[in-house]
């Protein structure tokens, strides 16, 4: 039998799925989220269970990879749940990869679970290893707890990629720090240009610094290798010959990396995103509800696949006053 797969126009694989399970967060990240932010009502939300239905469908069309974020997904009430009954396709060969994104604050409690149940690597979001700033910067984040949590997750066996926005005048003098925090724990270090998405407190332009910037000067200190290491995902990366570790660079601002994307998003509530960086989606929940078979859900895949677009075009720039897509990153998932 030949392996499903989705071809979009531009003859590009589909075989990675995020999945936002919540839009809530313990965090309001000041790039993410504004301080007071208005989440859906929780009956909008698909239940765990037609979230199960929903990866299940499409890992029956050639998902090969599944990543689960949010928001936050840790704080998802009975994620546990939804991880195990996942793990059945890890555990039939269908799903090559089970993944998640998380801020780390939940990691303690969590991470033996997560490796139990087939959950071998995880990304974790850690823009800052000062205290105060990791504050400032997620306006309620505990760096302690963060800390603590990455390390319950090594105990546990997960391999574990740190994720930092990089953010103009907050954490810029502190990246040598931070490679060094994640190579000496065998963990690889992604850096983030930020994206404008959704409406926050400040003025995006102030917190926008370009990785371009950020590479050359490291060139001072490090000596950094071009290498072809790709993880399914954007991230260019490097290796630093001193170190033996790799720092990931993913620029959609200063680089369009569109021509290889494989992925798909979905939201909390069932809607599609063919792309990070445009407003077109696909309504899911209606055929995911509409029946019990997945004859609707599979022909709305289909039909919403069919229309995946080239790219995005995102700009930062003080003339463009609103954000370039008006969803938050903790809706489509980052
Ligand atoms: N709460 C989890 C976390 O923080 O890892 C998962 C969701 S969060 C939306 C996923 C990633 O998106 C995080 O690494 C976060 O730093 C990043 N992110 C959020 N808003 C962003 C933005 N406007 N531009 C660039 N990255 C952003
Ligand atoms: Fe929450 Fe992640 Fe957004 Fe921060 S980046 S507010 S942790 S969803």
């Amino acid at each position: 039998m030949t392996t499903p797969t989705m071809i979009d126009p531009f003859g590009r694989h589909v075989s990675y799925l995020r999945v936002s399970v919540t839009d809530r967060c313990d965090f309001r990240c000041v790039y993410c989220m504004s301080e007071h932010m208005t989440f859906l009502p929780k009956p909008e939300l698909l239940s765990l269970e037609e979230l199960d239905r929903l990866c299940s469908a499409f890992i029956a069309k050639g998902v090969k990879k599944l990543r689960l974020t949010g928001g936050e997904p840790l704080v998802r009430k009975n994620i546990l749940w939804l991880v195990e009954a996942l793990s059945r396709h890890l555990k039939s060969g269908a799903l090559e990869e089970l993944t998640f994104t998380t801020n780390g604050s939940q990691l303690a409690k969590y991470a033996s679970d997560l490796a139990r149940f087939g959950v071998k690597r995880i990304n974790v979001s850690v823009d800052t290893l000062d205290a105060a700033k990791f504050r400032n910067i997620t306006r309620w984040g505990e760096l302690a707890k963060v800390l603590n949590g990455i390390e319950a997750a090594r105990t546990a066996g997960l391999k574990i990629k740190l994720n930092a926005v990089a953010l103009k005048g907050v954490n810029e003098d502190e990246f040598d720090d931070m490679i060094l925090y994640a190579h000496e724990r065998d963990m690889d270090l992604t850096l983030i240009e930020t994206m404008p998405l959704g409406e926050i407190d400040g003025d995006r332009t102030d917190q926008y610094l370009p990785l371009s910037i950020v590479r050359a000067r490291m060139m001072d200190k490090w000596t950094l290798e071009d290498i072809p290491y790709k993880t399914g995902g954007p991230a260019r990366y490097v290796r630093v010959k001193e170190t033996g570790g790799k720092i990931g660079f993913i620029t959609p601002l200063t680089h369009n990396f569109c021509e290889s994307c494989n992925r798909v998003r979905i939201t909390c509530t069932g809607q599609l995103y063919m792309c990070l960086g445009q407003d077109d989606m696909a309504d899911l929940r209606a055929p995911l509800r509409a029946s019990k078979d997945d004859a609707l859900l599979s022909a709305a895949i289909d039909e919403a696949i069919a229309r995946k677009p080239k790219g995005h075009d995102f700009v930062i720039d003080r003339r463009a006053a609103k954000p370039a897509v008006a969803r938050h990153m903790s809706v489509t998932g980052g």
